[in-house]
């Protein structure tokens, strides 16, 4: 299956709509970290993160990934802080800490840390 239907498909599995705003036209819709680990994603998988992410998705992790349009992606990028967050999570894994940590670990850091990193509320 061609990359495009597999995003498509993934779209329609999320809801096809923004979760935020319900904007539904898809040539603005993404595919959006809901805990803003895309950073670390890309570092893990590189270029077959898409498909990684994809794959995820189409196997019904659900709670991870939402549906934003482009405009509430960068309000809740710019809210989220999430470049530092970012740095934040890569230091924690490649410095003292062992143990590689998995998303939810990170998630439940972020909630602990930030108090306010949480999936955009649905109307
Ligand atoms: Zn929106």
């Amino acid at each position: 299956m061609k990359m495009n239907q597999l995003r498509s498909k993934c779209i329609d599995k999320l809801g096809g709509q923004c979760k935020k705003c319900g904007f539904s036209d898809r040539r603005a819709l993404q595919i959006d970290h809901v805990f803003g680990d895309g950073a670390d994603e890309r570092r893990e998988f590189g270029p077959r993160c898409a498909g990684v992410i994809y794959k995820r998705i189409l196997d019904g992790e659900r709670e991870r990934y939402q549906i934003l349009c482009a405009n509430c992606n960068q309000i809740k990028k710019v809210e989220n802080h999430e470049a530092r967050l970012g740095g934040m999570i890569y230091q924690s894994m490649m410095g003292h800490h062992k143990h590689r940590r998995t998303w939810q670990q990170t998630a439940s850091v972020m909630r602990r840390r930030l108090g306010k990193v949480t999936p955009v509320e649905s109307k």
